[in-house]
């Protein structure tokens, strides 16, 4: 049987050196049911672990050294709590640049499609001018008008589902882009033939 106390004075290395063989196996066995001294022993392993790594060896010590100062644990943990503020940095950077790029993704999807959209009700509103069928022309309107609806809602889900994912929407405005150039060159009238 071992003391918590004791366990405690071993597993900092307080005591210095390794417990002789029967206190091992009593300590072994108290770790294992105590889970307040697990804590301590993990704690303990990654301040050793740091250790071997920020202070170099010689030869006679290739194990950690039993004997740790005060001055090289704080060493240690200060490191410790270095690298875990800087991931916490890190961690925090990355929302806040995702949150930014939020509405400024859904405002270009948005802007994209409106300018896509008001391009056939443009030369819609030509044709009307031009050949004066006003009849023809409402009822092809009120079509036009439907499918707009329809496409509509169908980008309005694919703009909820962008916002979602960055990359999705980098894809889905370089493919209006596209579609916005192939639609004012088809679209470009026909070259006057001059002298005519
Ligand atoms: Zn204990």
């Amino acid at each position: 049987m071992i003391r918590c106390r004791d366990a405690k004075q071993w597993l900092t290395h307080q005591r210095g050196g390794d417990p002789p063989e029967e206190e091992r196996t009593a300590l072994q066995e108290h770790v294992q049911h105590c889970s307040a001294c697990r804590v301590i022993e993990q704690h303990q392993k990654q301040i050793d672990a740091l250790l071997r790594t920020s202070t170099p060896h010689t030869h006679e010590h290739a194990r950690p050294r039993p004997n740790v100062s005060t001055e090289q644990i704080m060493v240690a943990v200060q490191r410790q709590q270095r690298i875990s503020r800087q991931l916490e940095d890190i961690r925090v950077q990355q929302k806040s640049r995702v949150e930014r790029m939020r509405p400024m993704g859904t405002a270009i999807a948005a802007l994209g499609f409106f300018t896509l959209a008001s391009i056939p009700l443009l030369l819609l509103a030509i044709t009307i001018v031009q050949t004066d069928l006003v009849v023809e022309a409402l009822t092809v309107f009120n079509n036009v008008i439907d499918f707009l609806l329809v496409l509509a809602q169908i980008l309005q889900a694919g703009i909820i589902l962008a916002t979602r994912n960055n990359w999705l929407l980098s894809g889905v405005a370089f493919v209006v882009v596209i579609m916005m150039a192939l639609w004012l060159r088809l679209m470009r009238p026909p070259q006057e033939v001059p002298g005519v």
